[in-house]
Formats: C-alpha cells, sequence, structure tokens
C-alpha cells in the first residue's frame, strides 16, 4: 500500500497529555500506509482553506485491515483549538500519510533522537522500527516546561536511554553526539538548526523533521518552499510537505531558511 488517501476519520477516543490534547483517529487506510515522520492534515471546518499538519503519533492496529492514528494537539490558534475540542464520535477530513519519512539506517547503528515540544511525536514510531533492526537507541526528550514533554514514562519504557531536559536541550545534546553514528531530530526550527550546526563536518549522519507553514500539503500550491543546497553547494527550492518534511540537516540551507 503506497500513497496517501483522503477519508472522513472518526473521533475514536480523546484525552489531555501534559499541555496536549491526544486523538486517537478511526481513519481506514491512513496508519497502515504511515512510516516514522509520515504526517497527516486535517480539514478543520474553521473558514480556512488550508489544511493543518499533524505527526503521525503512533498507529495502532484495531482489526481487519483498519488501524487507528494517534496526533498530539498543542492548541495554537483556531484550527487547533477547533481539534482539541472534538468530542469522540466526531468526524474529521484527513489526508494521509503524507511527506518523505525518516530513511532508516541499513546495519544496527547508535541511534540519537532528539524530540521536543509536540514534534516528539514524530519519533515515536520510529524508536520502535529502530529498535527492532537492533540499533542502540537513546532519546533527548525536551519542552518549553514539564507540561510540554511528551509522555515521558511512556519514552522510559520504550527507549533504552532517555535523558529529559526541560527548557534548554542543547547540554544533553552535545553530551550524547559523541557516542551516537545516527541523530533524528524533530523540533522547533531553532533545535533543528542547532544539531545541525553540531554534526557539521562531522561523520554523523543526521536528519531532520522540519515543520513549515503548509497549505495544500499535498506538493500542489508550492506554498512551503524550503532552500537547499545540492551536492556541488548550489541553491534550490524544494516543498517542504513532499520532499520533506524530513530532510538530511546537510542539505537544508540554514542560513537562506531564516
Ligand atoms: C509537518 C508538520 C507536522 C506538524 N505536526 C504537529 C503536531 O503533531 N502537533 C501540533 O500541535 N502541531 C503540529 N504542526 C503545527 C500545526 O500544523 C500548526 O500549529 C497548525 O496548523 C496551526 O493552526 P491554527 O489554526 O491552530 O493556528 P494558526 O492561527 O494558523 O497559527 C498559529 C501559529 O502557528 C504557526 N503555524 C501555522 N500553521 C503552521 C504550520 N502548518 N506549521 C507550523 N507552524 C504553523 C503560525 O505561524 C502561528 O504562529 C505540524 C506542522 C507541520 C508542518
Amino acid at each position: 500500500m503506497t500513497g496517501p488517501v483522503h477519508v472522513t476519520a472518526e473521533v475514536l477516543a480523546t484525552k489531555t497529555l501534559g499541555a496536549y490534547r491526544h486523538l486517537s483517529l478511526v481513519a481506514p487506510g491512513v496508519g497502515e500506509r504511515s512510516r516514522p515522520g509520515s504526517f497527516l492534515a486535517v480539514s478543520v471546518d474553521d473558514g480556512h482553506l488550508g489544511r493543518r499538519a499533524f505527526w503521525i503519533h503512533r498507529v495502532a492496529p484495531m482489526g481487519g485491515h483498519r488501524a487507528v492514528v494517534e496526533i498530539v494537539v498543542e492548541e495554537r490558534g483556531p484550527g487547533t483549538r477547533a481539534l482539541a475540542a472534538l468530542p469522540v464520535g466526531a468526524r474529521v477530513d484527513v489526508t494521509g500519510p503524507l511527506g518523505r519519512p525518516f530513511a532508516l539506517p541499513r546495519d544496527p547503528a547508535r541511534c540519537l533522537l532528539v524530540g521536543e515540544g509536540y514534534a516528539a511525536a514524530a519519533l515515536t514510531s520510529l524508536a520502535e522500527r529502530l529498535r527492532e533492526r537492533g540499533c542502540g537507541v537513546r532519546l533527548v526528550l525536551g519542552g518549553t516546561d514539564d507540561a510540554h514533554l511528551l509522555e515521558p514514562l511512556a519514552a522510559r519504557r520504550s527507549v533504552g536511554q532517555v535523558e529529559v531536559a526541560a527548557g534548554d536541550v542543547t547540554a544533553a545534546v552535545l553530551r550524547a553526539l559523541p557516542e551516537v553514528d545516527v541523530v533524528y531530530v524533530a523540533a522547533p526550527t531553532a533545535t533543528l538548526r542547532f544539531v545541525a550546526g553540531a554534526v557539521a563536518g562531522s561523520e554523523t549522519s543526521c536528519q531532520v523533521a522540519l515543520e513549515r507553514p503548509l497549505t495544500c500539503a499535498t506538493g500542489l500550491c508550492q506554498g512551503c518552499p524550503v532552500p537547499v543546497l545540492d551536492d556541488a553547494g548550489d541553491p534550490h527550492v524544494v516543498r517542504a510537505c513532499v520532499d520533506g518534511p524530513v530532510f538530511r540537516c546537510g542539505l537544508v540551507d540554514w542560513e537562506a531558511l531564516g
């Protein structure tokens, strides 16, 4: 099964997770196709045409060919407020899975995952896949405060080594970097930029899940430009939604990204 589907999803369950709202959606075909780093786009009935993007946090089997997809919502504006308020049984239009997912190492490697705020949701299934492949997994989990740390207890249960860093993740990242081969980061752009700078020129391979405001989320509108530098150092512009949102750190032109 490949490619995104567009479905009307039903809210199966909701709960509050610290500062976030957690939604379980019955969205046939979305979870089954999703890979670590995939996101989905929700059409919210609030007068805006743009869809709202959410990392696929977990995919839970439901029996038959159906899977439940879980997302984590931080209320920021009208769209996320409307989603966070949805009751069980509500229906929303969902498109997914979308985007280019994380690339997994071919051989077992020592992996560092850096997840900050709700974006840590993008790393949950990645950690599982890496462990299944025999990789060592270490997680730095950050958030502006304790309420914005995403499920630290669950992370401790599923990941070998977790360092919780409320406030600032940079010191924890710098401590961990010399001991890993591969780094995956899902966090605000400032943290992505910091990690990209910290691994630049080293042998450590690094991928970032880059959030840019998206409109259509399917590549058609060209509204989510990301400046990149190709192997020859020449500048190009690609689309975050289909050429990303996961990028190799070294590909992104961090200076031009602003
Ligand atoms: C690939 C991807 C995955 C995402 N995953 C999650 C997630 O798992 N959980 C979550 O809570 N949020 C996630 N976001 C951010 C979320 O999509 C936006 O916060 C949301 O669209 C804002 O809509 P709004 O109507 O509530 O707020 P608005 O009033 O539209 O915006 C509120 C603030 O969010 C910024 N913003 C708006 N749209 C986006 C956008 N698409 N991406 C980044 N910032 C934006 C605006 O600049 C503004 O500062 C993700 C974004 C992307 C691109």
